[in-house]
């Protein structure tokens, strides 16, 4: 199975604070991966290398056929085939929720009016929100925010979707109809990668589970290993000891 994302060997440190030690990852396409594991074990720093924003100190990131390591990348191409949702929605409070759809669209893809409008009543449909689309942000609930910060990045059709804790800022409730939305792009086959401490769902929804532990990947399998960790400091994790 060819892996749209792959990290060989990566390392990263900022100043003193080695936080990679050595990440190799494959995911292949079509494939949900959730990234687990303590606050501080370098979950967000993976996701933000992927994505190059954080550059690496060694080691190699391939993305659907970008050398994202190399000095000469093409953000801008790299950028169109990633899309990245983080905990904090960051939607412009100025744009209607169809204009924060449709900007990247037009001012990155060149799409006209008219397209971009299409994609965002498309993407709108998918995470349930169409009847909101004249709404400002303030006008909406955290849930719903965050389904349109991910009908955002879908609208620029991206080949993967990053995730990085969308869930963490919202209750139970509106935590439910964000995670629905993830489950929904899953069934379409749509390449995650979902840093995540809602473990059942990652148990149920993840092709593979990663657990990161001081920097590196400590354990991985699919998401029974949840239920059967191997090593102790999954087990610790998963028992709320570390
Ligand atoms: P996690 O997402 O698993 O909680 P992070 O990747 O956010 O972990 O952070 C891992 C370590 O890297 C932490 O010690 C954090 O303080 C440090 N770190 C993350 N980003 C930066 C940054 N931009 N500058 C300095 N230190 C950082
Ligand atoms: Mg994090």
């Amino acid at each position: 199975m060819s892996s749209i994302v792959e990290l060989k060997n990566v390392y990263k440190s900022f100043g003193s604070n080695q936080v990679l030690n050595g990440v190799s990852l494959a995911i292949p396409k079509g494939h949900v991966t959730a990234i687990i594991g303590r606050s501080g074990s370098g979950k967000s720093t993976a996701l933000r290398c992927i994505d190059r924003l954080e550059v690496i100190d060694s080691g190699e990131i391939q993305v659907c056929g970008h050398q994202v390591h190399a000095p000469d990348i093409d953000l801008r191409a790299l950028r169109k085939d990633v899309g990245i949702v983080f905990q904090s929605y960051n939607l412009f409070p100025h744009l209607t929720v169809e204009q924060n759809i449709t900007l990247a669209p037009c001012a990155v893809k060149g799409l006209s009016k008219a397209q971009a409008k299409d994609i965002a009543i498309r993407t709108l449909t998918h995470v349930g929100l169409l009847d909101k689309a004249s709404f400002y942000p303030e006008q909406l609930s955290g849930g719903q925010q965050q389904r349109v910060a991910i009908a955002r990045s879908l609208a620029m059709e991206p080949q993967v979707m990053l995730f990085d804790e969308v869930t963490s800022a919202l209750d139970p409730q509106l935590t439910g109809e964000v995670l629905k939305v993830i489950e929904m792009l899953a069934a379409d086959g749509m390449t995650m990668v979902l840093v995540t401490h809602e473990m059942e769902f990652a148990a149920r929804v993840a092709d593979t589970v990663v657990f990161m532990h001081q920097g590196k990947v400590w354990e991985t399998g699919p998401g029974e290993m949840l239920r059967k960790p191997q090593t102790a400091e999954l087990q610790a994790f998963l028992s709320g000891g570390l």
